[in-house]
C-alpha cells in the first residue's frame, strides 16, 4: 500500500499511529502545526497514551476524523514529539511488519518495535510534584511521623522528584504511595522523556595545525604543552585524544589550551563498535564445488538472474556442504548490486562462522544476534540502514533488518525452533523470511538436513523448488546409529542404570583410539524431579504446575520456568517421611556418573548452567576442538552446528523424555535432534558411531533416525498429522487465556469459546477446549487453552477476528487472551 507523502494543498491534520501495545488497532493523534510537512510514514513519534507517553510509529495520514471513529475533535490528543526526520523504518519493513501483524493476529506496533534494535526507543520516567492541596494537607502534619507526611515533605522540599529518586530515598513501597497520593490529589504525576539509551559512540582526535619552531616569538610553551606537540609531530600530526594523553603523559588541559591557542584542532568523529574487532581474521580458501553443489547453485543463480521471487528447499545431509552454496549464492546477489540476508539459529552463530563470513565479504557484513551489547547492535543496525553493510547475518529478529534492494534470503537450519518467537509478538522468522522475499522479488533458500514437515510438504507440492545434496563432502560415511534397548539392560542388571554396558564399552574403545566422545542428555540439572516414595507426592514449583529440578552443585530445587528455588528439604514436606527419591537424570548427574566411571578422562559439561558466563561456551568448545578435553556432556546445545573432526562417538542417554512430551511435534523434534547429533560424529576422516538408549526402540521416529531415512519418517509422520488434524494438513491456532485468578481465566475462556462457536457458522472450524493447558500454571498465572483447527487459513483468521471482537464486547479482556497462529508447541 502506498503511503502518500503529505502535500501542501491538503496537509493532513491527523495521523494514525501504531503503538507497541497488545491491541490490534491504530490510534489517531493530531499533528501539531508545522510538523505535518516533516512527518513520514515509519517515523517514530512520542504520544500520550492513558497516563503514559509511548513511542509509536507513523502509519497513515488523515485529513479528517472518521465519523465512525469513537473519538471527537476534542478527544483527539496531540503528538508530543516527532523523533525522526528520516524514518528509522523503511517502507518495505513497514509493509512487512503490517503483513506479519495481520497474519499472526498481533499488534503492528509490537511487531515494529521487535523489528528495531532494543534500546533505540526513548524511555520515559515519572516525575512527581506536590499540589496546592498537598501543601495544604502538609500544614496539618503536626508532630506525626507517619509515612505519608515523610513522603509529602520530601516532595515539598525538593519541588519535584522522579519516581526513581523517591524510591532511592524511601524504598520500593513508595511506588504504591505515589499512586495513592495522586488519587487523593496531593501530588501530581507526569511523564517526561529521558535521553535514548544507546547513542553513537564518539571519539575525539587531535590534529596538529602548525609546525611550531623555536624562534616563534609567541608565548613559550610549557613543558607539558611541548610534550603534546612533540608526540603529535612524531606520530604524523594526528592522534586519538586518549592515546595522545597516554603517550605524552599529560592531562587534558595542555591539549585544550593548545587548541585554544590555535596550535591544534580537536575533532569529534563517530566510531563503530565492531563485534568482530577482537577476532583474528579467518582464512578464506577457495574450494572446488562438488557436482551436487554446482547443480544446486546453478538453479539458485538462474533465479537470482531473473530478479523475481523464487523459493528453494536445499535438503542436504549434514556435512554435504550447504554453507558453501549459501555463500556463493550471496556473492552472486551482491555482484548484481543486490543485498543478502542470512538467518541462522541462535546457537549456530559462532564467532568462527562470523569470522569466516567476514573473511569473504569484508566490511560488507553486519552481524545481528542477541549476545551483542546494545551499542554494538545499534551500530550494526545503522550500518545496514545507511547501506554501508550489504550482507546481514543474524538470528531471528534479523529477518526485519532494514536492507534495501534485497536479492537473496537464506534460512539455515530452517526447521530450528529458535526461529519461532515464543512471546508476543509471536512470529516465525522462517515464514516471515519467505514472505519478505516474495514481496521484495528476491530469492529465498531454506536449508536443512531435516526439513520441517511444513517445508518438505511445500517442496512436495511445488511451492518450493527442491534441491538435494545426497553426499557428504569427501565421501565421508555417515555415522552408524544403533538403538540400545534399555528394557533388556534393565532386565539383565536388575535395576535402572544410566549407562548401558554397550555405551560404556564404546566410550572405552573410543578413548583407547585417541578419539573423542559427546554425550547428549536432554535435561539440565541433577535429577528431573523429586518423588516421595512414602506418599507419592512430587515436589513442585509454587508458581508453576511443573516439578522442580534438583541441582546438586548448590543443593537447590529449581523451577526451569520461573527460576523459583528452594533449599532441598531433608524430609517430604507433605508426609514428613525421609524417603525422598531423585528421579530421572540431568546433565549434572550424568557428568558425575561419567567422572566416576572414567576417572582418567577429562570431561566438560555444556548446558545453560555452566555456560551462563559470556565466552564460556566458546572457550570450552575451543578446548574440545583442540583435544584438551576427551568428552563433552551436554544438552542439545552441543548437538548443532559444531564441526569437530576427532569426535567418533555420540551417546544419547535418554531420548524418551523428549519423545514423550505431550506435543504434536515431539516425534519430529526427536527425529531432527537425533539426525543432527549423528551428524556430529565422524566429521573428519574417521567413521562415526551413535548409540541411542531408549525404552521404546520400536518408535518410528527412532527407527527412521537410525536408518537416516527422512522420507520414511516424513511419510509416517504425515499420516499421523492427517489423522489428528494437524499441520501441514490443518492450520492451527492456540488461544491461551492467562490470568492469576483461575475463575476469571475460566470465565473469559468460556466467553471466548462461545463467541468462536457463533463465528463458526458453517462449522468448518474444529474447536477444542477450553481446558487446562498441559502446563496449567506458570509464574502464578493460570492458563486456559482453546485450540482451533481449520483447513482454510483465511476462514480461520476471519472467524477468529470476529470472535475476538465479540468476546471483547461481551467483557472478555483482550489483553489476557494470547492468540498464537501456527503455534510451534502446544504446551
Ligand atoms: P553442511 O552445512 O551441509 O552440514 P558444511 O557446509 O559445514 O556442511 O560443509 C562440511 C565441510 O565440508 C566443511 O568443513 C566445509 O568447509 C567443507 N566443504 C564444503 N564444500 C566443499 C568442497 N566443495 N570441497 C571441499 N570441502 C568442502
Ligand atoms: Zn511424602
Ligand atoms: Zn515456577
Amino acid at each position: 500500500m502506498p503511503h502518500p507523502k503529505p502535500t501542501e494543498e491538503q496537509s493532513p491534520r491527523f495521523v494514525e499511529v501504531a503503538l507497541p501495545v497488545p491491541l490490534q488497532k491504530l490510534f489517531t493523534y493530531r499533528i501539531p502545526p508545522g510538523l505535518a510537512d516533516l512527518m513520514r510514514p515509519g517515523a517514530r513519534v512520542l504520544v500520550p497514551f492513558g497516563k503514559q507517553t509511548l513511542t509509536g510509529y507513523v502509519a497513515n495520514f488523515r485529513t479528517e476524523l472518521d465519523r465512525q471513529s469513537d473519538l471527537t475533535e476534542d478527544e483527539v490528543k496531540d503528538i508530543v514529539e516527532l523523533q525522526d526526520a528520516e524514518p528509522l523504518v523503511t517502507d518495505e519493513i513497514l509493509g512487512l511488519t503490517k503483513w506479519a501483524a495481520g497474519y499472526y493476529a498481533t499488534s503492528w506496533g509490537e511487531m515494529l518495535k521487535a523489528s528495531l534494535p532494543a534500546g533505540i526507543n526513548t524511555a520515559t520516567e515519572r516525575v512527581v510534584s506536590i499540589t496546592d492541596t498537598g501543601r495544604n494537607e502538609l500544614s496539618k502534619k503536626g508532630k506525626s511521623i507517619a509515612a505519608k507526611w515523610t513522603f509529602l515533605e520530601l516532595i515539598a522540599d525538593n519541588g519535584e522528584l522522579t519516581e526513581r529518586e523517591i524510591i532511592k530515598v524511601l524504598g520500593n513501597t513508595s511506588k504504591y504511595r505515589i499512586s495513592k497520593l495522586a488519587r487523593s490529589g496531593f501530588v501530581s504525576v507526569r511523564e517526561r522523556t529521558v535521553a535514548t539509551k544507546v547513542k553513537p559512540k564518539l571519539r575525539k582526535s587531535v590534529r596538529l595545525l602548525k609546525i611550531v619552531d623555536d624562534s616563534d616569538d609567541a608565548k613559550p610553551l610549557t613543558e607539558q604543552q611541548q610534550a603534546v606537540v612533540d608526540t603529535l609531530k612524531n606520530t604524523g600530526g594526528e592522534m586519538i585524544f586518549t592515546e595522545l594523553l597516554a603517550r605524552a603523559a599529560v592531562g587534558a588541559s595542555p591539549v585544550t589550551t593548545l587548541a585554544k591557542r590555535g596550535y591544534l584542532e580537536i575533532t569529534v568523529e563517530e566510531v563503530r563498535r565492531d563485534p568482530l574487532l577482537k577476532n583474528e581474521a579467518a582464512e578464506h580458501e577457495q574450494l572446488n564445488l562438488t557436482t551436487e553443489q554446482k547443480r544446486a547453485l546453478a538453479e539458485i543463480a538462474a533465479a537470482i538472474t531473473t530478479g523475481k521471487y523464487a523459493a528453494f528447499l536445499l535438503h542436504g545431509i549434514t556435512g554435504s556442504g550447504k554453507t558453501e552454496v549459501y555463500i556463493r549464492a550471496m556473492s552472486l546477489a551482491l555482484a548484481r548490486g543486490k543485498t543478502a540476508l542470512m538467518l541462522v539459529p541462535e546457537i549456530a552463530l559462532t564467532p568462527v562462522f562470523s569470522r569466516r563470513l567476514q573473511a569473504i565479504f569484508g566490511q560488507d557484513v553486519a552481524i545481528l544476534h542477541s549476545n551483542l551489547s546494545p551499542g554494538e547492535r545499534f551500530d550494526e543496525w545503522r550500518r545496514i540502514r545507511s547501506g554501508d553493510a550489504r550482507v546481514v547475518i543474524g538470528t531471528r529478529s534479523a529477518v526485519f533488518a532494514p536492507l534495501e534492494n534485497l536479492g537473496i534470503v537464506i534460512v539455515d537450519e530452517e526447521h530450528d525452533g529458535s526461529y519461532r518467537q515464543n512471546e508476543s509478538p509471536f512470529y516465525h522468522a522462517r515464514d516471515v523470511a519467505v514472505v519478505r522475499a516474495n514481496r521484495a522479488d528476491a530469492v529465498v533458500v531454506l536449508g536443512s538436513a531435516t526439513p520441517s514437515l511444513e517445508t518438505f510438504h511445500n517442496a512436495h507440492t511445488d511451492k518450493y523448488k527442491y534441491l538435494r545434496l545426497q553426499n557428504r563432502i569427501g565421501g565421508r560415511p555417515l555415522a552408524r546409529a544403533e538403538l540400545i534397548d534399555m528394557r533388556e539392560v534393565f532386565k539383565r542388571a536388575g535395576k535402572d542404570v544410566v549407562l548401558s554396558p554397550q555405551l560404556i564399552a564404546a566410550i572405552e574403545e573410543t578413548h583407547v583410539r585417541g578419539e573423542q566422545t559427546m554425550i547428549l542428555i536432554n535435561r539440565r540439572g541433577f535429577s528431573s524431579f523429586v518423588l516421595c516414595r512414602s506418599c507419592g507426592e512430587t515436589l513442585r514449583c509454587k508458581n508453576c504446575d511443573i516439578t522442580l529440578t534438583y541441582h546438586r552443585i548448590d543443593g537447590y530445587l529449581i523451577c526451569h520456568y520461573c527460576n523459583y528455588n528452594v533449599k532441598t528439604p531433608k524430609e517430604c514436606p507433605f508426609c514428613e517421611s525421609e524417603f525422598l527419591y531423585f528421579m530421572g537424570h540431568g546433565t549434572e548427574q550424568v557428568e558425575d556418573i561419567l567422572r566416576k566411571r572414567f576417572p582418567n578422562l577429562s570431561i566438560a559439561r555444556i548446558d545453560r548452567d555452566t555456560m551462563s558466563r559470556k565466552g564460556e561456551m566458546a572457550k570450552t568448545l575451543h578446548a574440545f576442538d583442540k583435544g584438551e578435553i576427551d568428552m563433552l556432556v551436554g544438552t542439545q546445545m552441543i548437538a548443532k552446528g559444531h564441526d569437530f573432526h576427532n569426535v567418533t562417538l555420540v551417546g544419547v542417554i535418554s531420548v524418551d523424555t523428549m519423545l514423550g512430551m505431550p506435543d504434536l511435534r515431539s516425534a519430529e523434534r526427536t527425529f531432527q535432534l537425533l539426525t543432527q547429533v549423528a551428524g556430529r560424529a565422524g566429521r573428519g576422516n574417521l567413521p562415526g558411531r551413535v548409540l541411542i538408549q531408549t525404552y521404546y526402540p520400536e518408535h518410528y521416529a527412532l527407527r527412521h533416525a537410525v536408518g537416516q531415512d527422512f522420507e520414511g519418517f516424513y511419510k509416517e509422520e504425515m499420516r499421523y498429522r492427517e489423522r489428528l488434524g494437524y499441520p501441514p494438513y490443518f492450520v492451527l491456532a492456540s488461544i491461551m487465556v492467562v490470568h492469576g485468578d483461575l475463575k476469571y481465566a475460566s470465565k473469559s475462556a468460556a466467553i471466548f469459546r462461545d463467541s468462536l462457536d457463533r463465528a463458526n457458522k458453517d462449522g468448518s472450524l474444529r474447536i477444542l477446549g477450553p481446558a487446562q493447558a498441559s502446563i496449567s500454571r506458570i509464574k502464578n498465572k493460570y492458563r486456559q487453552q482453546i485450540i482451533v483447527k481449520s483447513e482454510n487459513r483465511k476462514a480461520l483468521r476471519e472467524m477468529l477476528d470476529q470472535a475476538l471482537n465479540e468476546a471483547e464486547a461481551r467483557g472478555c479482556d483482550r489483553r489476557i487472551v494470547n492468540v498464537e497462529i501456527d503455534p510451534v508447541n502446544l504446551m
